[in-house]
């Protein structure tokens, strides 16, 4: 009875009328329906109901279906063909004849149920004719054939029953076809979707879930939704086909030889890459060919490979312990850019571990490296390896190598790795260390520096022993050193170690169990007077072997630290510049200065004239008028004006004091001191071979005092040389020239250079000042260093006619100037001292001070000249060689008030002050 035809998205439940059985009819009421053979259209008999109770009323003829089974559906459609009679053509029918009847269906679980009551029936609707018929077209043979669609949701039974109802209609039941909808199998984006009933109401629609194809994955998972009319709706997600398969016409085909897929995907089949094939169909990957390979990270689309070659023309420099390797990459890369090299260290025998490979001994991208720290002296064979990506797929091994046999030099030992320090008293402590890692070679001598740590390296010991351990005396109390110890062999001295800091304490012995011995602690309480004193004795001799005093450099130092410390403030930093010349200089009235000469030109407008200044409540004073005549620029009158508010921040006797200025009137002007002996290089000049030694360093001290004053200020000059130092007539000498344009543009010593483009004083200048602008006070020093040659040598000129560029490139050079006729050694040491290539190196002007005091304190040490006295026991040099001035025991005890111990040094043998270096606690 149930005929699916699934190419019409409908299967069909009942294609027949409903059997006219007489258990089909409603035994209340008599059975009306009737089965009757009629002809179609086409002159073919059918079977059909018909029921024509139009004359009497109230008629209720039923008719049933069997019972129908649902077979899934949800909705079913009821197709209804049948004639109807129109009322108005029989005649004598009136108000009983009807043109309807009614559709009714009840579900039901039973296949026969032999008795159903009428109110079990629901409506599905009233069928009305489309077309009707009289008698005289039944007599034509004119059929009006209608059909009637209505469709019912059914789903609460296995199957249903339909009846028919008429109630005064002539009507004859042609065919009732049952039938409900599906969406038919079919494949979307490489899915199936199966045939699928549609859902029980008219807008459901049903979601199917899709299966991919055979070699197909999913890709996402594939849905299409079912709608109620069997029309497939909304594909969603879907399937590629499989690594070695296309599609073709919506299924999955394999790849033919020569082609391969690697990936699930809905590209097509790729052609196999160079030196590669595939021979069978559906193929993943293409296979090389014999000697070629592929890399595991290598993609099936890339061609296959081959190892590079060895790598060509190795060559090796050996410097001391370290071998340069470097070649030129293989003549084959095997079609590849990845080629990487190695040096075996099994083969580099016999590397240690701790060789260094820089820039690293495998996976080297360049073609260069640096085998450090290997031993002196010994055989090596380096081996380089050339691979790349495919060198361990092909197995290749020694084939792809380059071999290269150096032999080390000899080389300095390595540095010390640590330093230890025991028995640590207040003056004295004990270094041990061990033997440098690599020695390479025996060592023949170590040698300890050491210096204060808050002396940097300025002031520095040497001692040197053939054991590793030393025993260091005449250290300061509760002081931290630094030391450094290194290595010599017969290569030569080994880097110093790096710094390792002791520090000294306040205990006059060792701690028990640090090596001393305590008998020797009973007896010493004895002496410690002595002790004492040959402590001071010991500090101060140590304090004179080195070259500058530190108690003055702590002071210096302090300062610095001392938020009370003046320092000088750059008037350029002022917006206005008016506003620094009234904050650091006083306004003075015009009428009180009484010019009387002219005694020097500054530039084109500048004048300097000797004159008095007469201030209300003070005595009348010489001054120097230097002024500034109209027609000057904004930027002249700033630089001319700056000078004076730098002069006016200082206040030191040998720094050139301001008095005031005149601004509010033209020409403006700056009043100083009248300094009667002009400038220091005239002055020198004119009264050459003039002056004692003592004299000239009175000079030198008084310019180093103001210069002091000026870098504790943090005033960093830039000019200093004779010329721009004045002389009063007590030969107080006064620095002057301040203001770093005016200084720089007026001066007409200070030249261009090719390096800088501002003018600079070259032979007063320092070379870094000259290289790269780099002013300070160490590069004051430097000038000052020449000013005390140029006053050594009354006014000489530095470095006489030569020209700049060949003083640059002297001193480049390592040149300095030599010592001047009768310049005691000590002098030019100092000179020498603050020409020193490194800045760091050169004493601060506390130290030249201090140095200069010294020895105006000593005559003596002056009197040495460099002609006779070189080598000599003069304290200049760095290294604490013998080197106390030429005092007694006697002196130096007064100095440092301990000349009660007199007698018993003497009597001791102690008559020197060399021998009491030779002191010893014991
Ligand atoms: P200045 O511009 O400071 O270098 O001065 C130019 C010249 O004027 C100097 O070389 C001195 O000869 C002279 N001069 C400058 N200031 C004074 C002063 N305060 N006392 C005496 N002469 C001075």
């Amino acid at each position: 009875m149930l005929a699916c035809d699934a190419s019409n998205d409908s299967c069909e439940l009942e294609d027949k009328v409903p059997q006219g059985d007489r258990k089909g009819c409603f035994p209340q009421w008599a059975c009306s329906w009737e089965e009757v053979s009629i002809m179609d259209e086409k002159n073919i008999p059918i079977r059909t109901y018909q029921v024509c109770n139009v004359l009497e009323p109230n008629q209720n003829n039923w008719l049933r279906t069997d019972w129908i089974p649902r077979s899934g559906a949800q909705r079913v459609y009821v197709e209804v063909k049948f004639t109807l009679r129109d009322c108005n053509s029989l005649p004598g029918v009136t108000g009983t004849c009807k043109e309807t009847f009614n559709l009714y269906y009840h579900e039901s679980n039973e296949v026969r149920e032999s008795y159903i009551k009428e109110s079990s029936f629901i409506k599905v609707d009233t069928v009305a004719a489309d077309e009707s018929f009289t008698q005289v077209d039944v007599g034509d043979r004119i059929m009006k054939l209608n059909t009637e669609v209505r469709d019912v949701k059914v789903t609460t039974r296995k199957g249903f029953y339909l009846a028919f109802q008429d109630v005064g209609a002539c009507i004859a039941l042609v065919s009732v076809r049952v039938f409900y909808k599906t969406c038919p199998l079919t494949i979307r984006n490489l899915a199936t979707f199966p045939d699928t009933v549609t859902g029980a109401d008219t807008s459901s629609l049903v979601e199917v879930r899709g299966s991919c194809v055979n070699q197909s994955e999913e890709r996402e998972e594939p849905k299409m939704y079912c709608g109620a009319d069997g029309e497939w709706l909304v594909p969603i997600g879907g399937c590629f086909c499989s690594p070695g398969y296309e599609e073709k016409g919506g299924a999955c085909k394999a790849c033919s030889a020569g082609f391969y897929k690697a990936k699930s995907s809905d590209a097509g089949c790729f052609k196999c890459p160079p030196h590669s094939h595939s021979v069978r169909d559906g193929a993943t990957v293409c296979d090389c060919h014999s000697g070629f390979f592929r890399a595991d990270s290598d993609p099936p689309s890339m061609a296959c490979t081959q190892p590079p070659s060895a790598p060509q023309q190795l060559i090796s420099v050996v410097n001391e312990t370290s071998v340069v390797l470097e070649w030129a990459p293989p003549r084959r890369l095997g079609g590849r850019s990845d080629t990487s090299y190695s040096l075996d260290s099994q083969l580099c025998l016999p590397c240690g571990s701790d060789v260094l490979f820089s820039p690293g001994q495998t996976g080297l991208k360049t073609t260069r490296v640096v085998v450090s720290e290997l031993r002196a002296h010994t055989h090596y064979t380096f081996i380089v390896h050339a691979r790349n990506g495919v060198s361990q797929a092909s197995g290749a091994g020694a084939a792809q190598s380059v071999s290269v046999s150096v032999t080390t030099n000899q080389a300095a030992p390595s540095p010390v790795s640590s330093i230890l320090a025991i028995d640590v008293t207040r003056h004295s402590l004990s270094l041990s260390w061990q033997q440098p890692d690599r020695p390479n070679g025996v060592i023949l001598e170590y040698e300890v520096k050491f210096y204060e740590k808050d002396q940097k390296e300025r002031s520095y010991r040497i001692m040197r022993t053939f054991s590793r351990s030393v025993d260091v005396t005449g250290l300061n109390p509760l002081t931290v050193y630094v030391f450094h110890v290194r290595a010599r062999t017969a290569a030569g001295y080994g880097e110093f170690s790096a710094p390792f800091e002791f520090s000294t304490n306040s205990d006059p012995f060792p701690l028990i169990g640090e090596g001393v011995n305590s008998a020797f602690l009973l007896l010493s309480v004895s002496g410690v007077g002595i002790l004492l004193l040959i402590s001071a004795a010991v500090f101060i001799i140590s304090r004179r072997r080195s070259k500058y005093s530190k108690t003055k450099q702590d002071s210096e130092e302090e300062k610095h630290l001392n938020p009370g410390v003046k320092i000088y403030v750059d008037p350029f930093t002022y917006e206005d510049p008016d506003q620094a010349i009234h904050e650091f200089a006083k306004e003075i009235d015009v009428s009180s200065i009484h010019i009387e000469k002219v005694i020097g030109m500054v530039g084109e407008f500048g004048e300097v004239c000797s004159g008095r200044l007469r201030v209300q409540g003070k005595r009348e004073i010489y001054v120097a008028i230097k002024s500034l005549k109209a027609g000057y620029s904004d930027k002249q009158r700033r630089d001319f004006l700056s000078e004076a508010s730098i002069m006016g921040q200082f206040d030191h006797p040998n720094i050139i004091r301001l008095e005031g200025v005149v601004t509010r009137c033209k020409p403006l002007m700056i009043i100083t001191e009248y300094m009667e002996n002009g400038s220091l290089d005239a002055f020198l000049r004119k009264h050459d071979g003039q002056f004692t030694v003592i004299q000239l360093v009175g000079m030198l001290r008084g310019i180093a005092s103001g210069m002091k004053y000026l870098s504790d200020m943090s005033y960093v000059h830039r000019d200093l040389a004779a010329r721009n130092i004045l002389v009063n007539s007590n030969l107080v000498c006064k620095v002057s020239d301040f203001g770093l344009s005016r200084v720089l543009e007026d001066d007409p010593e200070a030249a261009y250079t090719t390096r800088v483009r501002r003018k600079i004083p070259i032979r007063w200048t320092a070379p870094e000042a000259i290289t790269y602008r780099k002013f300070t006070t160490a590069s004051d020093v430097w000038s000052y260093g020449i000013v005390m040659w140029e006053v050594v040598s009354y006014g000489e000129r530095p470095y006489w006619d030569m020209n700049n560029q060949d003083v640059i490139k002297a001193i480049e050079e390592g040149y300095r100037l030599p010592a001047p006729m009768d310049c005691p050694v000590v002098l030019h040491q100092l000179m020498l001292d603050c020409w020193e290539r490194e800045r760091a190196e050169r004493p601060t002007f506390s130290q030249i001070l201090n140095m200069l005091d010294k020895l105006i304190r000593n005559p003596g040490t002056l009197r040495t000249m460099l002609e006779s006295g070189m080598g000599s026991e003069v304290c200049v040099s760095v290294l604490p060689e013998v080197c106390v001035p030429e005092w007694s025991v006697c002196e130096w005890l007064q100095s440092i008030g301990l000349e009660r111990y007199r007698d018993t040094l003497a009597a001791a043998g102690y008559t020197s002050l060399d021998s009491l270096l030779a002191l010893t606690h014991q």
